[in-house]
C-alpha cells in the first residue's frame, strides 16, 4: 500500500529531467520535476513533497509572505500612524514585498500545469518584482535623499519618479520577453533589470553623504542597513547568473541548496534589511518639502502598466497542444 502510494507521488512530483518537455526544464536541475498538465489541486499538494524540486522555492516565499504581513502589522499597529501621509511611502514598500512574495509563491506552486500557464506565471511573478522595486524607490527618494540640495533633481520627485517608472516598466517588459527570446542570456537580462532599478533606488542617498553639510544629511547610521541589503541582494544577483551550486554539482542539489532556493531566502534578507533601512531613515525627520501625494498617480500608472503587459505579453505555445494530445 506504501509503495503504491510512493509510487504514484512519484511519477506526479519526482520525474527525472528526461522525461519532461524541455519547456519544463531548469539549467542543471536532474530530477524532481512534477508531471506536466498537473491538476490545480495537485500543483498544490507538490509544496509538501519535499522529493519535488519545487517545494522549497514554494515554501521560502510563502513564510516570506507571511514574514512581510507581520511586519507591516508590526510597523502600523502601534509604533507607525497609516493615516499619516509620511508613512504612505513605507507602508507601499512593505505592500510591495508582501505582494512579490506571494505572487512568486503562487508562480512556483502553479507553473507545470501548463507551458502557457509557466509563462504566464513568472510573468505577473516579474511584474510584482518591477512593483516593488519602484515602491522600494519611491521609500528611499523620499526618506533617504539630502533634504537640503539645492539640485531640482532632488528637490522635485518628478525627475526620480519618472527614472523610477520607465526602469520598472522596461523591466517588466524585458523579463516577459526573455522567457520567448534571448534564451542563452536570459539570467543576465532579469538579472541586470533588478540590478539598474536597484542602482537607480541608491542614488538619492549615495548623493546625500557626497554632499552632506549639515548633521541630519551627515547621518550615516543607517548606512549598515543599506550596505547588509546590497551585499545580500548582490549574492542573490550572482546565484542565479552562475547558477552555483547545482553547475557545479549537478544531481546533488536538486530539491534543496540548488541557486533559486538560495537565492530566494537572501532576497527576502535584502529586502528585509532594506525596509528596515527606509524606516530608519523615516525616523530622522522628514517634514521639509514632503508631497507623496502628488506621486501617488504616478505609481497607480506604474502598476496599472506592468500588470498590463504580464497580460498582454503572448505565452500561448502550439507545444502546449501537441503535448497534451500526447
Ligand atoms: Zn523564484
Amino acid at each position: 500500500m506504501e509503495t503504491s502510494k510512493k509510487k504514484t507521488a512519484d511519477s506526479k512530483f519526482n520525474l527525472r529531467r528526461e522525461e519532461i518537455p524541455p519547456e519544463f526544464h531548469d539549467p542543471f536541475i536532474i530530477r524532481g520535476y512534477r508531471r506536466p498538465y498537473l491538476s490545480f489541486k495537485d500543483c498544490l499538494k507538490s509544496s509538501v513533497v519535499f522529493s519535488c524540486n519545487e517545494s522549497f522555492n514554494i515554501l521560502s516565499h510563502f513564510f516570506s509572505f507571511l514574514f512581510f504581513i507581520t511586519i507591516f502589522i508590526s510597523y502600523f499597529k502601534t509604533e507607525l500612524d497609516i493615516t499619516d501621509v509620511k508613512t504612505w511611502p513605507l507602508a507601499l514598500n512593505v505592500i510591495g514585498n508582501i505582494g512579490f512574495s506571494f505572487m512568486s509563491t503562487t508562480a512556483h506552486t502553479l507553473n507545470s500545469m501548463s507551458i502557457e500557464a509557466r509563462h504566464k506565471c513568472f510573468y505577473l511573478d516579474y511584474a510584482a518584482i518591477s512593483i516593488y522595486t519602484y515602491c522600494s524607490g519611491q521609500a528611499t527618494f523620499y526618506y533617504s535623499r539630502a533634504l537640503f540640495s539645492e539640485k531640482e533633481f532632488f528637490k522635485n520627485s518628478y525627475y526620480f519618479n519618472i527614472g523610477a517608472m520607465f526602469i520598472s516598466i522596461m523591466s517588466t517588459l524585458l523579463n516577459c520577453l526573455s522567457r520567448r527570446k534571448w534564451h542563452s542570456s536570459k539570467y543576465v537580462i532579469r538579472t541586470m533589470a533588478y540590478v539598474t532599478a536597484y542602482v537607480w533606488n541608491c542614488v538619492p542617498y549615495i548623493y546625500r553623504l557626497m554632499i552632506c553639510n549639515n548633521p541630519l544629511d551627515c547621518n550615516k547610521s543607517g548606512l549598515y542597513l543599506s550596505l547588509l541589503s546590497a551585499l545580500t541582494l548582490l549574492g542573490a544577483g550572482v546565484l542565479n547568473i552562475t547558477k552555483f551550486p547545482e553547475r557545479f554539482y549537478p544531481g546533488k542539489f536538486d530539491c534543496c541548496g540548488q541557486s533559486h532556493n538560495l537565492m530566494h531566502v537572501l532576497v527576502t534578507l535584502g529586502c528585509f534589511f532594506q525596509l528596515e533601512f527606509v524606516k530608519h531613515e523615516m525616523l530622522r525627520g522628514i517634514s521639509q518639502g514632503f508631497n507623496y501625494e502628488s506621486s501617488l498617480h504616478l505609481t497607480i500608472f506604474t502598476v496599472f502598466v506592468s500588470l498590463l503587459i504580464a497580460a498582454v505579453v503572448p505565452a500561448n505555445d502550439d507545444k502546449d497542444i501537441n503535448y497534451k494530445k500526447k
